[in-house]
């Protein structure tokens, strides 16, 4: 069987790993290789190769980092196919999606080649007498980032592209259902030119994470992940003294107003519930339909267009979506269908118990839509991550803005109108992170920063942008003066003031 061994200082784990976790292609249902789980002296090993190589990094200056990450995009773009290839046959994604995913990560690689303009500090000149104040932005030292499976190329980008070209050395603690990708992007990345123990990864589940957590020369963490986990990682590694970003789970509503364009709606509600299973923390997992009859106009179209969505093994091009990760994954989207349609939801396409030829062990299960969903039940509170759309009733705005806005989730949200008031009134009052205008999926581009409200992000600080680079990075101010000799007078006893 073939082993995923951890990548440190350029090389293999070195010992035989002590524990082993199976890695399935979700597609056929078979356990494909085995992932080394490390401990603590895995970490160890990879920490002192970090410590070994940052100074160095921080210290070549920015533009020659930027060409390295130049260097890194063209290596990584050179290499779309076998990347998106072994991504699908991990995760289960298609083909065209995992593509998606390693483009979108490295959207925020080219952000990262404009590190010596990102990076630069603020100036005062005479700030008092002889006086000039100056900031820098400063590596962080070693940072760690844990990640979901759901994202095995783009989220590994948007910490360590940001975390790598500001000076820092990275540390990727990937998924363990899907963790070879990390350790290709890693080897990308040594060829591109960075240091060995600039981009390490080690794999492993809770005792890696807390060994990450506990350790004290590592002084950022990001993570990405479910809420409970992110909670845990935020305190925990907050309590460790590091500085810590931990984005969480989702619920995310499309409120549809009577007055959408009903055939732009089903295309995105179809790309945007159901695509990659629905296993994304901005997929639409609700829709809020506004006012009276937008309901029945709006499922005359979309009923038969989810019937037409085809599900297939990853490599199908023809296949909307794939099979979600793993047997497990699928038992619980299933049980929480069974659970929405027990609280009183009324199945309008039932997706449980698909089996596709040939592959009948394969994790497949079909789209489900579920109608007269309310804020009564379980199902609807929490998330599940899986090819679900529910429909909640609305009778006005009023009622729809406050359905994402009291969810304990608050990730992403979308509107769909032509009505400009409406839109603009819905983006500044929605308590939720990230909002879209007929934009269903609106994850921000890369110069923009990623994050959730509520339990979608612990900390404050998002991912990538400036909000990625200020994560990354620590300021010191200076504040220097140059006499011209003579003293000014100034009584040294007291607090000095600029006046
Ligand atoms: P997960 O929380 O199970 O795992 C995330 C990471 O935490 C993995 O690296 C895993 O090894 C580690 N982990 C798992 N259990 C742990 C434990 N008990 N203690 C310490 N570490 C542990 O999440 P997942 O199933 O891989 O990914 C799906 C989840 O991620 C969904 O909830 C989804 O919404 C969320 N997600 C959020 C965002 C976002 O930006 N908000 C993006 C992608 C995914």
């Amino acid at each position: 069987m073939r082993l995923i061994d951890h990548y440190i200082a350029g090389g293999t784990g070195g010992t035989a790993p002590a524990r082993l976790g199976d890695v399935f292609n979700p597609s056929t249902g078979e356990v494909q290789a085995q992932v080394a789980l490390g401990d603590a002296a895995v970490l160890e090993r990879a920490v002192a190769a970090a410590a070994k190589a940052q100074p160095g990094w921080a210290a070549t200056n920015p533009q020659r980092r930027a060409r390295v990450m130049f260097e890194f995009k063209r290596l990584v773009e050179a290499r779309m196919d076998e990347l998106a290839e072994l991504i699908s046959s991990e995760h289960g994604k298609v083909i065209a999606d995992s593509k998606g995913d390693i483009q979108r990560g490295l959207e925020v690689v080219e952000f990262a080649l404009g590190i010596p303009h990102a990076q630069k500090g603020e100036y005062t000149q005479g700030a008092g007498p002889g006086i000039d104040v100056y900031s820098m932005r400063q590596p962080i030292g070693i940072g760690a980032g844990i990640t979901p499976f759901n994202f095995p190329a783009m989220i590994p980008l948007w910490m360590s592209g940001v975390a790598i070209a500001c000076g820092n050395a990275f540390i990727l603690k990937p998924s363990e259902r899907d963790p070879s990708t990390g350790v290709r992007l890693a080897e990308l990345m040594l060829e591109a030119g960075a240091p060995e123990g600039i981009l390490q990864v080690v794999h492993g589940d809770k005792e890696m994470v807390d060994a990450i957590l506990d350790h004290p020369a590592i002084a950022a963490v990001s993570f990405v992940g479910s809420s409970d986990i992110a909670n845990y990682v935020y305190q925990r590694g907050a309590a460790a003294g590091k500085r810590v970003q931990a984005m969480g789970g989702a619920k995310n509503h499309g409120i549809i107003m009577p007055d959408a364009d009903l055939d732009q709606v089903v295309n995105d509600l179809c790309g945007a519930a159901y695509g990659s299973a629905g296993e994304r923390c901005m997929a639409l997992s609700v829709a809020v339909t506004v006012g009276e009859g937008t309901t029945e106009r709006l499922f005359e179209k979309l009923v038969p267009a989810i019937e037409g969505l085809k599900v297939g093994v990853s490599t199908d091009p023809a296949a909307h979506f794939g099979p979600v990760v793993t047997q497990a994954h699928k038992e619980k989207i299933e049980a929480w269908i069974a659970r929405c349609v027990a609280e009183g939801g009324e199945l309008v396409v039932d997706g449980r118990g698909l089996v596709l030829q040939g592959h009948e062990k394969g994790f497949f299960t079909g789209p489900t839509l579920i109608d007269r969903v309310t804020p009564a039940m379980e199902s609807y509170h929490n998330e599940i991550f899986g090819p679900v759309l529910q429909i909640v009733r609305a009778k006005d705005f009023e009622e729809a803005i406050s359905l994402p806005s009291q969810h304990q989730y608050g990730n992403g949200v979308a509107i769909f109108t032509r009505n400009g008031h409406a839109a603009r009134e819905f983006a500044s009052r929605v308590n939720v992170g990230m909002v879209g205008i007929n934009v269903p999926i609106p994850v921000p581009v890369a110069y923009h920063s990623f994050g959730g409200w509520k339990r979608s992000g612990f900390g404050d600080t998002n991912q990538h942008g400036m909000e990625g680079v200020r994560f990354w990075t620590k300021v010191k101010t200076v504040t220097a003066r140059w006499p011209d000799g003579g003293g000014d007078g100034s009584n040294a006893f007291v607090i000095p003031t600029m006046g």
